[in-house]
């Protein structure tokens, strides 16, 4: 039977790759949103070979009317699994005492509010699946046992983000939903740089296969890419 995968932030890295992984399995279509669709150059290549199975959607996760816009597209869709991988790393090597707010605003609104505005929204498509699973990708960088300085926004953005779809977990438990969130890896995208330890294709091969496996005996749990359990 076929089903359908939604993933955010698709245009680049992790995400791209995540539409890569699943369409190379024919049971599933794609719908791959991302902030700027006409920009979408390697999305819309990937369209054409497609066979019809990857549809392209604007979505900006900070934007309400953007996340309105998107859910009444979606209105009679059923969506399997939804990923959650739209982020951005904005204080890279900013310090304490050189705090920038408005950029910790921002992170906050990306990571943290933007995975659970899109779940909102997108509640009624998931209710149609069975067992759908909605998937964050977060980061060891939120991880409260990881002794760490620097990067507080983003490291406080990914942390709540876990505590927040931890939440969602226990609030689902009686539905037949899960939620997990995964740390993807240190992965060689613009966000990782060139130096990270695993390409984009491992770490979207790894999560593809740790989301298949998946049962509603992992729900509420932190995964890394390779489907082990990651600390909190
Ligand atoms: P990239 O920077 O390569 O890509 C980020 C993606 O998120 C882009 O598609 C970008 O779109 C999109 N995005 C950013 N802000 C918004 C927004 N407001 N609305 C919609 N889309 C948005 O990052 P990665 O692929 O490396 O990261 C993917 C996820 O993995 C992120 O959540 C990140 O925090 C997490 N992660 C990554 C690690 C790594 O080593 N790479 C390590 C740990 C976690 P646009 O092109 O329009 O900017």
């Amino acid at each position: 039977m076929t089903k359908t995968v939604l993933i955010t932030g698709a245009n680049r890295g992790i995400g791209l790759e995540l539409v890569k992984r699943y369409l190379q399995e024919a049971d599933w279509q794609v719908i791959a949103t991302c902030r700027q669709p006409e920009n979408a150059v390697e999305l819309k290549q990937l369209v054409a070979s497609s066979s019809n199975r990857l549809k392209i959607l604007p979505l900006e996760v900070t934007d309400s009317a953007s996340v309105l816009r998107l859910s009444n597209e979606l209105k009679d869709a059923t969506i399997d699994v939804l990923i959650n991988n739209a982020g951005i790393y904005n204080d890279k090597g900013q310090k304490f005492g050189a705090i920038n707010f408005d950029n910790w605003a921002e992170a906050f609104n990306v990571n943290t509010l933007g995975p659970m505005r899109v779940t909102e929204a997108l509640f009624d498509t998931l209710k149609r699946a069975k067992l759908a699973k909605i998937i964050t990708i977060s980061s060891q960088m939120g991880a409260l046992g990881r002794k760490a300085t620097g990067s507080f926004a983003y490291r406080s953005s990914k942390a709540a983000v876990n505590k927040a779809m931890q939440t969602l977990a226990y609030e689902l438990e009686q539905e037949d939903m899960m939620v997990a969130l995964f740390h993807p890896g240190w992965v060689q995208t613009d966000m990782g740089g060139s130096e990270a330890e695993i390409t984009p294709e491992e770490s979207a091969a790894g999560i593809f296969n740790t989301i298949d496996q998946l049962s509603k005996a992992d729900n509420g749990k932190f995964f890394k890419w390779n489907g082990e359990i990651h600390p909190w």
